[in-house]
């Protein structure tokens, strides 16, 4: 489907020749004063609006201020005969995203409007969030109007010593970052945003008025991303952010799925512990951790009671639930480095880093106890269950870590025979029976 354009412009001529360039790939509509452009603009949005400087019934900028507020993010290209800087800045004080100016109009407009339509168009940043930091005021309209045209939101700073928690607090999608705050200053503003946790792989664009700046080496290798020259035209800051925002959620979206992956790959879908695979691998670890300096660790291998009979009593459903709860338990009760897996349908697997013997055996009570005497809700029944425990204080080296596990599950068999609901922990002065 073409797009609509906009050309709000008096002169027939100027008119004429626009239409005539444009109309092949645009739908066209046109109107010669703000009152005309404002019933046109109530019938259709269109993708840009060119507007003459000046119109029947005011100036260009009028029209500007009205498409912005009205029509949010539908730039809005100001076309005059006349080099103004004063009129420029006018044009980007009341929202413009370019000023433009064209003695004559000829074929160079199509490709600077399909430019701006398209990147526009593809940018799909509505809703990402800029930060602009620089002192000239101007150059932060413009850059603003061009960035809201995108839909995105702009946070502009004009001091160089933004704290932590303004950077953060903006989410920002993109940091530009202007030289007029001084080499100095941006650089230590780079090295900082580097630092902070959440935005430090968020895209930084430096704004320079020349290449030969001695410093963009160093920007670029502390951390900038991308630079531009100033003067700043509309296509180019279009492409720049496009560009990098687009890396950035690419990464961002790299980043989610790995971890996602990760995620699945390690730990169970029902508990969220984590999964026998990951469990064994960290025991492998520890084991290797223990030949080399010596730092023992424990296991507790532990199986709900009688668990045929609470799913044949309350359905598998209920089960399922008993073993989520069960689960979260024992993981409040751990400490956060120790490490919390589901071994099998209702057995668990713990293991313990830097723990005494005394303090094991204080665990092993207090989750034994807290197990007994957990009451389950579900729909209308409460369920107690209980859970038997082999406690195994790894003391000696073993090069297979399925050794460990063997002795702690022999200790849990122990407490299956002795009338399940209580523990046999080993250790280095024998096996203690705890009830
Ligand atoms: P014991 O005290 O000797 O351990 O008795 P038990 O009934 O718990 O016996 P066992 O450990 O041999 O059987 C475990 C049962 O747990 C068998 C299986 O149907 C059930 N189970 C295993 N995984 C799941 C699961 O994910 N959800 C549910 N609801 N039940 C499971
Ligand atoms: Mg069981
Ligand atoms: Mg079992």
């Amino acid at each position: 489907m073409k797009k609509y354009i906009l050309i709000a412009d008096p002169s027939k001529v100027s008119r004429f020749v626009l239409e005539q360039y444009l109309s092949d790939k645009y739908n066209i509509l046109v109107s010669t004063s703000i009152a005309e452009s404002k019933r046109m603009l109530s019938m259709a949005v269109p993708s840009i609006v060119l507007v003459a400087y000046e119109l029947r019934d005011g100036l260009g900028y009028e029209l500007c201020r009205y498409v912005n507020e009205k029509l949010k993010n539908v730039p809005v290209v100001i076309i005059s005969s006349e080099e103004s800087p004063e009129r420029k800045r006018m044009a980007l004080e009341s929202g413009a995203i370019d000023y433009i100016v064209r003695k004559k109009i000829d074929e160079s407009i199509v490709n600077y409007i399909d430019e701006i339509v398209e990147l526009l168009d593809i940018s799909n940043l509505r809703g990402s969030n800029a930060i602009i930091v620089q002192k000239d005021s101007l150059i932060t309209k413009f850059t603003s109007n061009v960035l809201f045209s995108l839909g995105m939101q702009v946070y502009p700073f004009n001091e160089e010593n933004l704290s932590d928690e303004q950077l953060v607090a903006t989410k920002p999608d993109i940091i530009i970052i202007d030289l007029d705050i001084g080499n100095e200053n941006a650089l230590t503003l780079i090295k900082n945003i580097r630092k902070v946790g959440s935005i430090k792989k968020v895209p930084i664009l430096i704004l320079t008025d020349s290449r030969e700046n001695k410093m963009l080496r160093s920007f670029m290798l502390f951390g900038a991303n991308d630079y531009t020259l100033k003067p700043l035209t509309t296509e180019s800051l279009l492409l720049r952010v496009t560009t990098n925002i687009r890396t950035k959620k690419l990464y961002d979206y790299l980043e989610r799925v790995n971890s996602e992956l990760y995620t699945l790959a390690t730990t169970d879908p029902l508990t969220g512990l984590y999964n026998r695979r990951y469990i064994i691998e960290q025991l492998t670890i520890m084991n290797y951790n223990f030949e080399r300096y010596g730092n023992n660790f424990s296991i507790i291998i532990m199986d709900l009671d009688k668990f045929k009979t609470i799913n044949d009593t309350y359905g598998h459903d209920a089960g399922d639930k008993v073993i989520i709860d069960f689960a979260s338990k024992l993981k409040d009760s751990v400490r956060k480095t120790d490490f919390v897996g589901r071994f099998g349908g209702e057995e668990v697997i713990i293991i313990l880093q830097n723990i005494t013997e005394q303090n094991l055996i204080n665990i092993t009570q207090k989750i034994l106890t807290e197990i007994r005497s957990s009451n389950f809700n579900y729909n209308n029944f409460t369920i107690k269950y209980t859970a038997s425990m082999g406690v195994k204080y790894c003391s000696t080296y073993s090069s297979s870590v399925d050794d460990y596990i063997k002795s702690a599950d022999y200790l849990l068999y122990m407490s299956k025979e002795k009338g399940r609901d209580r523990a046999h922990v080993e250790t280095t002065s024998g096996i203690i029976e705890i009830v």
